[in-house]
């Protein structure tokens, strides 16, 4: 029997034809972001070396946290330099609350490879970040978007959430590792004004479509969220 010219399609891929749904929740969520973005103070810059310090400083640990910590490191270190000229201990120190030792070594590693191999600059491709010491996918991506205004979608926990549960993605248990939920990721991203929407959908599920008790009573995404109508019982 001569094969038949069908994809095999896992039950798990994220559903291609689902366009008239990523457009809807593209566009309720871009509404929501306009309204209630929150504001940081990586998030009033697009410059390459504070917006990677951010996302190093960010890993596991609460924005709020972080920002005025951010804010003293960008303060007493203005360029790369002047933390790669910096003793190890002021910036230890100084990072002490925020807990995570080796988030301090990986900083100064990344700092040190920049300088080597990048002439102090910070690279602009999710392969040459993804090089230095501490950077995953996440924050390559971030940067990309962030920093060097790339169309590059980011996944995380809060956005891993987002998508399971209105798309119905059984991202496994590894979330940052599920092709399904960084290829949903990648599909309901917009074409353009990606940074914008990454923190968008950042702030959503911190705010709206948290971990425990989701806010489905007041969620704009309510009407069509696989999640949301399998608790009420709708078909
Ligand atoms: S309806 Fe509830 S579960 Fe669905 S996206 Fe909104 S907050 Fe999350």
């Amino acid at each position: 029997m001569p094969a038949l010219n069908v994809p095999i399609v896992s039950d798990r891929t994220f559903n291609p034809l689902d366009a008239v749904k990523i457009r809807w929740f593209r566009s309720r969520l871009k509404d929501w972001g306009r309204e209630n973005r929150r504001d940081f103070p990586w998030r009033r810059t697009s410059e390459p070396y504070a917006i990677l310090v951010a996302e190093l400083l960010l890993q596991k640990t609460a924005a709020a946290t972080v920002a005025p910590i951010f804010q003293e490191l960008l303060d007493r270190y203005p360029t790369l330099a002047d933390l790669a000229a910096a003793p190890g201990k002021e910036i230890s120190s100084l990072l002490q609350p925020l807990g995570l030792f080796s988030r301090t070594e990986k900083l100064l590693e990344a700092v040190q490879v920049i300088l080597e191999n990048y002439h102090g600059e910070i690279p602009s491709t999710e392969a040459e970040l993804l090089q230095l010491p501490g950077v995953g996918k996440y924050i390559a991506r971030s940067v990309c978007a962030h920093a060097f205004g790339q169309p590059a979608a980011v996944l995380d926990v809060n956005v891993a959430r987002i998508l399971e549960r209105f798309f119905g993605i059984d991202g496994g248990k590894v979330k940052s590792r599920s092709p399904e939920l960084w290829e949903a990721a990648d599909r309901v991203a917009p074409k353009q004004e990606v940074s914008t929407w990454n923190l968008g959908l950042l702030d959503f599920g911190a705010a709206v479509c948290t971990a425990k008790n989701p806010r489905c009573g007041e969620c704009p995404l309510q009407q069509r969220c696989d999640d949301y109508r399998s608790k009420i019982n709708v078909r």
